[in-house]
């Protein structure tokens, strides 16, 4: 704790940082790690895929700040459905993001860091106590145990931590939000629970409003802003259009539920365009969900316009239609798709776009809508041109 503080301290003042290269007395971030006295909040991001994850980081960052509890930051869990040899991969949050950037906000630790460097002395194994819903619970043998490792991704996520829980402790009647506060500090005294480690995020999804500015803190690693500055330097050409398309077979599915009317005012990532408030949410319409070729040639064709774009970016779950956009301009506006092997350089060559058309439902165009958002940048949604400005005030 002392020393996330003091590399804050580093962090916001140059001349702090200078004198403190230059006697080399103070610890860095990575070094020195103290035991923190208010408990920690540990727990696998075990639902869905990275825009979700991300949606319910951010929620968990606020529910740790809540209980005033350090965060130990998970890895993300990347899916390998097609390729083998088809086990998840956990990459280190680190690998993507400043872990350093967080604590601008909040006290955090990387989960390895606390499983290497104060879970052996402080969280030894054989006093490993997991924490869960009574409902959860019902699902074990003897309906008493937290069903901590049952199942994929659960299982390989500890595994990878290299963690087995030895009893479980269950809670009912309260919620992660902050309504709820004051019942986790008397329920949860850290004296008595140091570490609070959960099956899931302590959060909704998709995020709230209230903490949909934290994405502030959420700040590219050096080596993702190197890569994707490359690549948009030999790939493109200023100013760019970013396009998401989400159109895959798995989406086309879920994007069926609309037709049946009972999905409600909300669906999925879908406040981030119609609006939080679920009395006045906008109407959500199919070719929000799921654009078809001439709605995005629309778009596409519109926002190149009034940018005077030069070329067009294509993030893309399935196919490109790179072809068809290219046409509409007769060749003069270069179309370019990557297809890269991770997805957060899709992300984040979106997040520099000079205008960004996204999925309204989707959370993987929510998370390059709110980073645009922080900095400014104009950012629309298939099917909407002029997303309702949120009156969301930013938490700080
Ligand atoms: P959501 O399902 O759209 O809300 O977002 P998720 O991130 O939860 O799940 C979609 C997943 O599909 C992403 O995490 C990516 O792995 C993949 N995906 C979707 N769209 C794209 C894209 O444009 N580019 C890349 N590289 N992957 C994508
Ligand atoms: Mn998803």
């Amino acid at each position: 704790m002392a020393a996330v503080q003091q590399t804050q301290q580093t962090l916001t003042c140059l001349t702090c940082l200078l004198s403190a290269l230059l006697l080399r007395t103070w610890p860095t971030f990575a070094e020195e790690l103290t035991w923190d006295e208010n408990g920690y909040v540990l727990y696998c991001p075990c639902m869905g895929r990275f825009g979700n994850q991300a949606d319910h980081f951010l929620g968990s960052l606020a529910f740790a700040k809540m209980l005033n509890r350090t965060l130990a930051v998970p890895p993300w869990i990347v899916y390998r459905h097609n390729t083998a040899p088809y086990t998840n991969v956990h990459v280190p949050y680190s690998e993507f993001f400043q872990l350093e950037a967080l604590s601008a906000y909040h006290r955090v630790l990387s989960l390895e860091d606390f499983m290497e460097k104060l879970a052996p002395k402080y969280w030894p194994a054989g006093q490993r106590k997991a924490y869960c819903f009574e409902t959860a619970a019902q699902r074990s043998a003897d309906k008493k145990s937290c069903p901590m490792k049952d199942g994929n991704p659960f299982g390989p996520f500890w595994d990878y931590v290299g963690v087995e829980f030895d009893t479980s402790v269950l809670f009912g009647g309260i919620s992660f939000g902050a309504y709820h506060q004051p019942q986790w500090m008397k329920k949860f005294p850290p004296s008595e629970h140091p570490v609070l480690a959960l099956p899931g995020a302590p959060a909704q999804f998709p995020v709230i409003e209230e903490h949909v500015g934290l994405q502030r803190y959420v700040v590219w690693s050096d080596k993702m802003v190197k890569e994707g500055e490359e690549h948009i330097a030999t790939l493109l050409t200023r100013p760019y259009v970013g396009i998401h398309l989400r159109i895959g077979i798995d989406w086309k599915n879920a994007c069926k539920m609309l037709k049946s009317g009972d999905t409600g005012p909300h669906f999925m990532a879908s406040p981030q365009c119609v609006g939080y408030n679920r009395q006045s949410a906008l109407p959500l319409t199919m070719t929000m969900c799921l654009p078809d070729l001439a709605e995005i040639r629309r778009a596409v064709k519109l926002w190149v316009k009034k940018t005077s774009s030069r070329s067009v970016y294509v993030a893309t779950d399935s196919e490109s239609h790179s072809r068809d956009i290219e046409k509409l301009f007769k060749g003069k506006v270069k179309v370019v798709t990557l297809q890269p092997d991770s997805a957060q350089m899709d992300l984040y060559i979106l997040g520099r776009a000079d205008h960004f058309i996204g999925n309204c439902v989707s959370s993987f165009s929510a998370f390059v809508k709110r980073e645009r958002d922080i900095h400014g940048l104009p950012s629309s949604f298939f099917g909407m041109d002029k997303p309702g400005k949120s009156n969301h005030k930013e938490e700080l």
